[in-house]
């Protein structure tokens, strides 16, 4: 057995580690920057690095990288060695502040969407000490920002600190409404992960599941998800070992893994941490997908975090769990014992539904991408179309603010929710009919977005949602600021502001057909497909909001833009291409030797005066098949050669032309499967690959 409290954080220069190492004058000054998010003492740089690399090498640390979260999605590294010379030749192993504070990888490999010409290929990394650096690997990581030379940024973290800061000032000067003083609120966030577990060596005899992620050919399995079976069933032990190893791992570079189970679907599991503020918890997601992967490796498991690996069959999410907590520790979605802080807690509701119902396209964009677009809106994850539900408990009482009716079925007395005296009904934490098809619900105390896809960096997610409920605190605090009478101006923007945004709400079933016409009589965005969404990213109200909040330029908006188009249709261009090459290559073939060897028996048996009706029948479905399929593929390939030089057009054309001919082929290649032997068969089947 792990002793957790011996692992947990061993391999992270973590604030206890500090507090040992540490000057005092240094520890304190470090910690005032990570807390309150004040800027770095230059001078502080360079003890803390000396500091940093001397725990690193007693760790066994050789190297350091500065870690770092470019546009792809995914972490990059650089390695150097703390290898020196002194001045008389001898070797040394060193680390300066500079180095702590500074790097310059080679940023035109990036994606910057046009930000950063070509020949300007420089770019900088800079420490950021609101995240513990820790050790993987030999190495000293130490997280970082990504900008260009010109100061743009290419990366997401530094856009989710500037949103973490917007929001913490408009939150701060909310509370102050309250006659609270905070230092700081956070944005706390729990990102719950989906992920499919494969046997490593189905995995390899596949193309579309190496180069792309999912199975773009494959009939359904004789058995599916329809028994439920797996869901929170026992965990077989191939599967208990990786899941307590990926703890141990996870623990050790202070991932809170705190739950382990089965999802839905076969081979699928999911993994939850507990919260931690928006920065420290989106680092920990990307260490646990690279995580999930290393040791999925070792124990014979290829691990899959794309949305929608196998067709028919649930694809994964990854659920963000999303409040706000203050400095002093305290959850501004709870909605609290007494009226006063009833009130405070309904005017933080209040921004966050406003700031939902306003900047709902940005949400939907953060979470577009040409996996999560198999899931978004296909009967098994929230719908494309986004909306809150508040459960029925909290919609009374919104309905009876908007009203100005009491609340049904509550005592008369707390009936008229005269906001500053009244008090709410107490909200079960745990309410029991929470709505699983709602892509944004309130929890007791917490929101859970449950729209992004299960490979997704949760960055983007959270700059949306910061800078949106910023966006909203700040015009309430505009308002009431100025009120002579708070208690009254309060009660009347608490009324007005629910009333014009009571569209957003719903508690009905998001997978409903109703529901997609209901919403669009709403008024709601329903942007089915990524291009549908990502172009909207520039939109002018959504440049102002970032620009206001100091998050993006405008620059940095349409380069986002450009990157997620882009990515889209290269994305489409690779899976087409995978699906070309198994179709040529594998699939066709193997289907032609088939019938041959029908034809040959069906010959056999004539000679030998036999009619083999049946036999005739199959060579005679197989070769039009095949004769069918040949001939979508050769559409397919012209398809996927076409260029375009415009990345909307692109993304465009890939949605509207591309996909529907891979489906078409793919119609054909599983109708296919179904019928030749499987000895024939090229590539392992669901069936093989789920029920291993
Ligand atoms: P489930 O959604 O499966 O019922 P929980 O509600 O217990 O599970 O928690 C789901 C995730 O939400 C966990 O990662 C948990 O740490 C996180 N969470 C709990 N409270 C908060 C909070 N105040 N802010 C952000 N995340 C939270
Ligand atoms: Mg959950």
């Amino acid at each position: 057995m792990t002793n957790i409290s011996e692992v947990f954080e061993s391999m992270v220069f973590s604030d206890r580690v500090m507090r040992q190492v540490l000057p005092k004058a240094v520890y304190e000054s470090l910690k005032q920057t990570r807390l309150e998010g004040k800027s770095l003492d230059s001078d502080v740089a360079d003890v803390v690095a000396t500091a940093m690399k001397d725990w690193a090498v007693s760790k066994g640390a050789t190297h350091f990288t500065h870690w770092f979260q470019p546009m792809t999605g995914i972490t990059a590294e650089k390695h150097d060695a703390f290898i020196s010379f002194d001045k008389s030749g001898q070797v040394l192993m060193e680390f300066s502040g500079k180095e702590l504070i500074k790097g310059e990888p080679d940023a035109s490999s990036f994606p910057s969407g046009g930000l950063r010409a070509t020949f300007e290929a420089r770019g900088y990394t800079a420490w950021d000490p609101t995240s513990y650096a820790f050790i993987k690997d030999n190495t000293l990581c130490i997280p970082t920002v990504f900008c260009s030379y010109t100061g743009q940024i290419l990366d997401k973290k530094t856009p989710l600190l500037r949103s973490m800061d917007a929001l913490s000032s408009e939150a701060v000067r909310t509370l102050r409404l309250f006659g609270k003083e905070a230092k700081r609120v956070n944005a706390t966030i729990g990102a719950e992960q989906e992920y499919f577990l494969i046997d490593k060596a189905d995995y390899q005899k596949r193309l579309d599941l190496k180069v792309t992620g999912r199975t773009v050919l494959g009939a359904s399995a004789a058995k599916g998800q329809e028994m439920e079976d797996h869901y929170f069933g026992s965990i077989r032990p191939r599967v208990k070992a990786f899941m307590e190893d990926l703890d141990e791992e996870l623990w050790k570079l202070g991932v809170s893994a705190k739950t382990e189970h089965n999802e839905v679907a076969p081979c699928q599991h999911e993994m939850a941490p507990i919260f931690d503020n928006a920065n420290k918890a989106t680092d920990a997601n990307q260490l646990t997908m690279e995580m999930l992967k290393k040791v999925a490796e070792r124990h014979g498991f290829a691990c899959l975090l794309h949305e929608k690996p196998f067709d028919g069959i649930n694809g994964s999410g990854k659920h963000n769990n999303w409040a706000l907590s203050t400095d002093k520790g305290e959850n501004l979605l709870d909605p609290g014992k007494t009226p006063e802080e009833n009130a405070q807690f309904l005017l933080f509701l209040t921004a966050i539904i406003k700031a939902v119902d306003d900047y709902q396209d940005l949400l939907r964009i953060s979470v577009a991408s040409a996996g999560n677009d198999h899931r978004l809106g296909a009967n098994e994850a929230p719908p494309a179309i986004v909306s809150i539900f508040v459960g029925e408990e909290l919609d009374d009482v919104i309905s009876s603010i908007i009203d100005e009716k009491p609340a049904a079925g509550k005592k008369k007395s707390a009936s008229i929710l005269d906001i500053g005296t009244g008090v709410l009904p107490k909200l079960a934490k745990d309410n029991s009919d929470r709505n699983r098809t709602s892509p944004f619900a309130f929890t007791g105390n917490k929101f859970e977005f449950r729209m992004p896809g299960s490979s997704f960096n949760i960055a983007c997610t959270n700059v949306m949602l910061n800078t949106a409920v910023a966006e909203s605190l700040s015009l309430f605090a505009d308002e009431l600021e100025k009120a002579d009478d708070f208690s009254a101006s309060l009660k009347a923007l608490i009324k007005r502001e629910l009333s014009a945004h009571r569209r957003i709400l719903f508690n009905g079933n998001g997978y409903s057909k109703e529901w997609e016409e209901e919403a669009a009589r709403r008024g709601l965005c329903n942007y089915k497909k990524t291009p549908d969404a990502v172009i909207h990213y520039a939109d002018e109200k959504n440049i102002a909001l970032f620009k206001k909040h100091h998050v993006y330029t405008r620059e940095e908006v349409v380069s986002r833009m450009e990157i997620g188009l882009d990515e889209y249709q290269k994305i489409i261009h690779i899976e087409a291409g995978a699906m070309l090459e198994m179709l040529r290559r594998q699939i066709i073939p193997a289907s032609i030797r088939f019938a041959k060897d029908v034809a040959q028996s069906v010959s056999i048996k004539a000679s030998l005066g036999l009619d083999a009706k049946g036999e005739k029948e199959l060579v005679r479905k197989l070769t039009s098949l095949t004769d069918s399929i040949l001939e979508e593929v050769d559409k397919l390939d012209i398809l996927n050669q076409k260029g375009q030089d415009e990345v909307y057009a692109a993304a465009r054309f890939c949605a509207d032309e591309v996909i529907p001919q891979m489906a078409k082929c793919r119609a054909l290649s599983d109708s296919l499967e179904t019928m030749v032997d499987k000895t024939y068969w090229p590539i392992p089947t669901y069936s093989d690959i789920l029920f291993y």
